[in-house]
């Protein structure tokens, strides 16, 4: 029976201690050269003419990791060799593929520390966050692994004297799994484990931001026992390798997390038939949101702020599931509002090396610089309630608040992904819920409320993937709350979920005429 795996508990001075532990561990290390990642194809560990040199968000000036970049040669090669692995893994019993799934999150529950310490250096990602992104790796692959053995047997679809009806599902065949940099192990994993457990071939493509996490990863699925011509590492530029997954004739599958812009692309390249293709690429993507947090006039405000700020600047808004959007009902808009201008100057923002940190870097100078222009265009149109200072030295943005908003301004309808919240007064819990609703995206929402009736309005009438009624609007466990969202948000069915493993195989069904048994015609 699923469980999911417990957070750590940092205020226990042992976990403390560890955590510490791999991270000075890791920072010694450095101290001599950064780490190295390179491209794994046919089990075999390439270097090429491409170095990606990744540096510490939170520090800017030290590296991280030196990673070889595969390119199209690369993407050819591991292509072949998985092309020629397919049947093996294919034909492995499903129980088999299971168990190694499994055996991965016993070795991630291994190097717990290890990977979070690698996790907060590369991605800048706090303690709990880091701690929750290799917790929710471990969740993907014992989950998914309970689905196949759910879902692995061929059953029988209906009781008919005279005939037998078998319904079972086969792999794909190869699958590119294109991740993103901001759950840079969980959803590397979650997409790769169940593609690898359904019976698929994997290249697994990361952002180039995450290349050393995701090497550890390829790592352990090989260690894992996945074997080598079933799964294929090619770290490397998104236009350039990844494109060429999504383009070529060997991919059957493309699972894709990310911008909906990139998204969107994948979706009409994949559409395109080349010559000697097989298949109609199957294209699963997960894309991005602008989730709103309503707090009804009767709510309570100390759980309102909580949620509110947690799911606004927790890892500095770069959640797909983050509120960019807050509602305020009536009369609750002026007190909520003072008391969050309050709260947001409590915000520590720091090195994410450092446990107190609630607002560490975001991912890179580019995003850095983007995240400013967007807030120093912000307060030339809007009303500040809030604007932060930014840590000094690395990748630091301040954490932003806007009110009045009106709902066409870029801010209330495009993703920032930082820490950029915009604000606006209902007249009316329906009002909010219109407001709520007038986005393209549609991915989480939350709502605080003690009216029963509008926590049912809500319900019913707050269209989203993933709504949360009195609690804030990220940190979707899986299994508990699969996760994922429709309109702009995506394809695909919810991460975590009982539909999940199904998109990566094809139904097929035998029937047997069992009525003529014996029957010897003249
Ligand atoms: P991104 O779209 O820039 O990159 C995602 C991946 O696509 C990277 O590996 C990148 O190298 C690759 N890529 C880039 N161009 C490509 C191309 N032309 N062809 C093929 N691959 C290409 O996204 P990001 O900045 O890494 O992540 C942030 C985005 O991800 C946000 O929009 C966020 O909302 C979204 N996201 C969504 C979910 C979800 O579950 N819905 C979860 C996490 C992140």
């Amino acid at each position: 029976m699923f469980k999911n795996q417990a957070l750590t508990d940092f205020t226990i001075e042992k976990n403390r201690a560890a955590m510490r532990r791999a991270l000075d561990d890791l920072e010694r290390s450095l101290r001599t050269a950064p780490l190295k990642a390179f491209p794994i194809v046919e089990g075999q560990e390439l270097t090429t003419a491409v170095s990606f040199r990744r540096e510490d968000p939170s520090t800017e000036s030290r590296a991280v990791a030196l990673t070889s970049f595969a390119g199209v040669a690369e993407v050819e090669r591991a292509l072949v060799g998985l092309s020629r692995g397919a049947a093996a893994w294919r034909s492995t019993a499903f129980s088999r593929r299971a168990e190694i799934v499994r055996r991965a999150a016993a070795l991630m529950r291994e190097r717990h520390f290890e990977l979070c310490a690698v996790i907060n250096m590369e991605a800048g990602k706090p303690w709990r966050e880091a701690d929750a992104d290799v917790a929710e790796a471990i969740d993907f692959c014992e989950f998914y692994a309970d689905e196949m053995l759910r879902l692995g047997p061929p059953f029988k679809t209906m009781e008919i004297a005279g005939e037998e009806n078998h319904y079972f599902y086969q792999p794909r065949g190869i699958c590119a799994v294109i991740s993103p940099w901001n759950f840079p192990l969980a959803i590397a994993c979650g997409m790769a484990a169940a593609a690898l457990v359904t019976g698929n071939c994997v290249v697994l493509k990361p952002a180039e931001q995450t290349s050393l996490t995701a090497y550890y990863l390829a790592k352990i699925f090989l260690d894992a026992g996945i074997p080598s011509n079933a799964f294929a590492f090619l770290p490397g530029w998104g236009e350039e390798v990844g494109q060429a997954l999504v383009e070529s004739p060997l991919v059957d599958m493309i699972c894709f997390t990310g911008s909906k812009a990139v998204g969107l692309q994948i979706i009409r390249s994949a559409a395109q038939v080349r010559a000697d293709q097989q298949s109609v690429k199957k294209v699963v993507a997960e894309l991005g949101g602008k989730n709103a947090i309503i707090v009804d006039d009767d709510a309570d405000l100390d759980e309102a702020i909580k949620g509110v700020l947690y799911s606004a600047f927790g890892f500095a808004g770069q959640k797909c599931s983050a509120c960019s959007r807050l509602i305020v009902v009536g009369s609750a808009y002026e007190p909520f509002l003072a008391r969050l201008k309050e709260a947001a100057a409590d915000i520590i923002s720091g090195p994410a090396s450092d446990p107190a940190t609630l607002l560490g870097p975001v991912i890179d100078r580019e995003s850095r610089d983007r995240i400013l222009q967007t807030i120093a265009r912000a307060q030339a149109r809007h009303t500040a309630l809030f604007v932060g200072t930014p840590h000094g030295g690395g990748y630091f943005v301040p954490a932003a608040i806007f009110r009045d908003v009106a709902p066409d301004a870029e801010i209330w309808r495009e993703e920032i992904f930082g820490p950029v919240l915009a604000a606006c007064q209902a007249e009316n819990f329906e009002q909010a819920l219109k407001l709520a609703n007038d986005s393209q995206y549609a991915l989480t929402g939350a709502v605080f409320s003690r009216s029963p009736a509008h926590i049912e309005a809500a319900r019913n009438g707050f269209r989203v993937g993933n709504l949360y009624i009195n609690r804030g609007c990220t940190g979707a466990l899986v299994g508990r709350q699969p996760f994922g969202g429709f309109k702009m948000s995506g394809v695909g069915s919810k991460a975590g979920g009982v539909d999940y493993l199904v998109q990566f195989m094809e139904p097929r069904t035998v029937t047997e005429n069992t009525m003529r048994r014996g029957f010897a015609p003249e």
